[in-house]
């Protein structure tokens, strides 16, 4: 992410690390399925390889990484607050509404909710705001707020280890501190928010005699109490319209917001985290209607880029006249659905010529150039040197019961590293590899 040198190896030693970094991976689980073996994601265990990382961690100042920091509880109560304010949901989204299927349908059940007066009295946040260092300013940006299935806070912590350990290894060759890899307990963090907002639904457990009485074995061993209450839906699924193959999963979906369990997201944080959201909090004096604290709001307006909505005739004009300085996008999650470049102009043009509200499916981002430096990208057990941009992400833990906010925290990070000249940045989707950092 800095300007800073990156360290270089010569390729014996390249060569031996990548050896010692990828068995790593294989005894402490840093592994993902393999799309090469078809029985990989259906039989437990077979078909794994190891994630794909960068070899050394990218170089961060440490005023940004303090800066990012900083900001995760900021973020976690901004995206408590406006998820109380159902109208603002409703009204910023009601052009998206009418051109976007998906957005519609979550706003249908949020809709829902709103006319049965439905309280979350526990709610459980688990965020991860994304930033990229823009070298043109050298200011930390905002890429977006992920308040659904934010990815790898498990992988993003044994990346963190794996860096440690290399440093602690090899790290003289090439003057490296292993303490200057922060400390990274996304994993432990998370999985202390889960439990704790289970403590807070706190169900009486069962006693062994109501287990007696209550419970039976299934054929299979399985012990079934009835009327087993759940405290904790936490979606890993549901932030894609592939996730909803039929009616059912949408039945299912607006099932479980009626309940009285705990969600994570519930409709309102997963609203909150689209992107028309995060350029209607942009507009002058919206923050200003959710935070008080002007140091809070300062802090984090000075985090956010360019974001515009498509009514915006000049910026319109002025994102046909130089695509290269936007990115479009649209209410999509899960990477690969933005468009760059030249496609900007054209998708710009089309919608144009297409009328109506079509260009209110899309918001506006100004594109943020990040600096690029060598790194080292380990995929498939080979190794390539290449040139890269980086993503930083802070995960953030909020959980609060009614008047009581129980944990809001920063909980870790992940460092998302790719070739740059690739426009789109998903781990999953193959664009990107882990990566942790180093403070400078
Ligand atoms: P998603 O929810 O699909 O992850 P993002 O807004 O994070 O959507 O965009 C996906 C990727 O596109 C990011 O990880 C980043 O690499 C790239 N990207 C997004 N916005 C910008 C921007 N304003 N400038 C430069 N790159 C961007
Ligand atoms: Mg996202
Ligand atoms: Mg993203």
């Amino acid at each position: 992410m800095s300007a800073a040198a990156p360290p270089s190896p010569g390729p014996e030693a390249v060569g031996e690390m990548v050896q010692e970094a990828t068995a790593w991976c294989a005894l402490h689980g840093l592994v993902v399925g393999d799309r090469a073996d078809p029985r990989s994601g259906t039989v437990p265990g077979v078909g794994l390889v190891h994630a794909p990382f960068s070899l050394f961690p990218t170089h961060l100042p440490e005023s940004c990484w303090r800066q990012a920091c900083e900001l995760a509880p900021i973020f976690n109560e901004l995206v408590d607050r406006v998820s109380l304010d159902g109208d603002f949901l409703q009204d910023s989204l009601s052009k998206t509404k009418q051109v976007d299927d998906f957005t519609s349908r979550l706003l249908e059940i949020h809709r829902k909710m709103m006319e049965i007066n439905k309280e979350e009295n526990i709610r459980l946040g688990l965020h991860r705001s994304d930033y990229m260092l823009d070298s043109e300013t050298n200011s930390l940006l905002q890429i977006e707020l992920n308040t659904i299935s934010a990815s790898f806070p498990g992988l993003g912590s044994l990346v963190s280890e794996l860096h440690r350990t290399l440093i602690d290894r090899y790290g003289n060759l090439f003057c490296l501190d292993s303490k200057r890899v922060p400390e990274n307990a996304a994993t432990s963090r998370f999985a202390e928010a889960l439990a704790r907002a289970w403590d807070e639904f706190n169900v009486d457990r069962k006693t062994l005699s109501e287990v007696e009485a209550e419970g039976h074995l299934l054929p299979d061993g399985t012990l079934v109490v009835d009327g087993r209450t759940v405290s904790v839906v936490y979606f890993r699924a549901g932030y894609t319209p592939n996730d909803y193959p039929s009616e059912t999963e949408w039945t299912a979906r607006l099932l479980m917001e009626q309940s009285s369990a705990v969600k994570c997201p519930s409709i309102s944080y997963h609203l909150v985290g689209t992107k028309k959201i995060q350029q209607e909090l942009a507009k002058p004096n919206v923050l200003e209607r959710f935070l008080e604290n002007k140091e809070e709001i300062a802090k984090i307006r000075k985090c956010f880029a360019g974001l515009w909505s498509l009514d915006d005739e000049e910026i319109v004009k002025s994102a046909i006249q130089n695509p290269e300085l936007f990115v479009l996008k649209p209410q999509r999650e899960g990477g690969g659905n933005n468009i760059y470049g030249l496609d900007v102009r054209e998708t710009l043009i089309r919608l144009q010529k297409e009328g109506g509200d079509a260009l209110a499916a899309y918001i506006l981002m100004q594109r943020i150039f990040p600096k690029a430096s060598l790194a080292n990208l380990v995929r498939g057990g080979v190794c390539h040197e290449a040139l890269t941009i980086s993503e930083l992400g802070i995960y953030g833990a909020y959980l609060r019961n009614k008047g009581k906010v129980v944990m809001n925290e920063q909980s870790g990070y992940l460092m998302r590293t790719k070739v740059s000249s690739s426009d789109e940045g998903g781990v999953a989707a193959g664009f990107a590899v882990l990566d942790s950092l180093y403070l400078t």
